[in-house]
């Protein structure tokens, strides 16, 4: 029995949340993120800024300098997160097997409520409009047999789009798309297969598992699999941990950038260390401030792709700090890290290279300290650390 998975996307979320408030920038490229001046990054861009070539996570001044006449807004988190919680619920009423993998994007899993709703088709078409009518924001949406192909069905309508990829169909409908739009192949992986001749999914569809593993290891396996549309992760809608953080309370108000970065540096290599031993790895890093009169703000960064990697997680942190520490004293910082996806189908563990040589050491790391302790291996960057404080482990509801 087929399953009948759907992937719903917003379009240009936080832009389009802008333009729905205020309704003389609908049309306009928009740029949503912090201050050129302050290292901002463009956290939400409009349609018409990305035909301009602007991409989310960019710089902001690279941003504007590609698109000068677009207008910019500082982000309002709060906000997003009550549309967005509104439109979690909506999709609730479908089915209880809704699987939330960011702000503004979830999956659904529609098997066996064909009785109730109709055909998985038909619920993504009232669940398009309905998004648009009752809240005002476009989206997209893939109707597939899996999780994988229902995203990059959903990712190919955009915007407005919805596309249904038929059970069987699902290696024929990739093959034609090009490699990277694989989930999981970055620009390293992307080169690497392209110099082998390997430029679509069909390309890569032709090669057997076992060739692919001896050029790729395990990330083979994954690229076949992933070349012919499979993949049997299932829509978890209680994945047990939601997120993971550690903050530190230093023992004196502190204001020494250096001391706040490697304070930072250290928590991002637990978190790392955690993430990979659960089998984990997050796609949004949070930074947490509290200064001297107990005003407390937390600002987060989709990262482009998923790690369990400290020191992407690491300067995800920084640039957050850089970009919202007005400089004074902390009485508090942590770092956090959610979006939480397993490693498995379209969470395909199989990064750049560079970042998979990162996690070889990493892994070899976590196994010398789990034989002579947390300690044995120090960075040599964290070795001036003199915070005290506790360090607490939270796990959010
Ligand atoms: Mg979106």
């Amino acid at each position: 029995m087929n399953r009948q998975i759907v992937h719903v996307d917003l379009d240009a979320f936080f832009a389009s949340v802008e333009c729905l408030l205020n309704p003389s920038l609908v049309g306009k490229p928009l740029l949503v993120g912090g201050a050129p001046g302050g290292r901002g990054v463009v956290s939400a861009a409009s349609y018409e800024a990305r035909a301009r070539g602007v991409r989310s996570a960019m710089p902001m001044a690279q941003a504007l300098r590609l698109c000068p006449e677009a207008v910019r807004v500082p982000p309002r988190h709060g906000t997003y997160g009550h549309y967005s919680r509104a439109v979690m619920a909506l999709l609730a009423e479908y089915t209880p097997v809704v699987e939330q993998v960011s702000i503004d994007e979830a999956f659904l899993d529609l098997s066996g409520t064909e009785g109730l709703h109709g055909p998985a088709e038909d619920v993504a078409r009232a669940i398009q409009g309905r998004v648009q009518a009752e809240h005002g924001l476009p989206c997209s949406l893939g109707v597939a047999t899996n999780k994988l192909v229902a995203k990059i069905a959903c990712s190919q309508g955009k915007p407005r789009g919805l596309v249904v990829v038929p059970p069987g169909g699902e290696a024929a409908f990739l093959a034609p798309l090009s490699i990277e739009s694989l989930w999981g192949v970055g620009e390293a992986t992307g080169k690497r297969l392209r110099a082998l001749g390997i430029d679509t999914v069909g390309d890569l569809a032709s090669w057997t598992e076992a060739s692919l593993r001896s050029l790729f290891g395990e990330a083979g396996t994954q690229l076949f699999r992933a070349a012919h549309g499979i993949d049997e992760s299932p829509v978890s809608p209680d994945r047990e941990r939601r997120s993971y953080s550690h903050e530190r309370t230093f023992a004196s108000d502190e204001s020494d950038v250096a001391h706040v970065r490697r304070t930072i540096l250290a928590m991002s290599d637990d978190l790392a260390a955690q993430l990979r031993r659960d089998g984990t790895v997050a796609q949004t890093v949070r930074l947490k401030l509290r200064s001297r009169d107990f005003t407390t703000y937390t600002r987060q960064v989709r990262l482009e792709h998923p790690t369990d990697v400290a020191d992407e997680i690491c300067s995800a942190a920084t640039a957050l700090l850089e970009e919202n520490w007005d400089r004074r004293s902390l009485r508090l910082v942590g770092v956090g890290v959610t979006d939480l996806l397993g490693h498995g189908g379209i969470q395909l563990s199989m990064f750049d290279e560079g970042v998979q040589r990162q996690r070889r050491l990493s892994q070899a790391l976590d196994g010398i300290r789990a034989r002579y302790g947390h300690e044995a291996i120090t960075r040599a960057s964290l070795a001036g650390n003199h915070s005290g404080g506790e360090d607490d482990l939270e796990d959010e509801p």
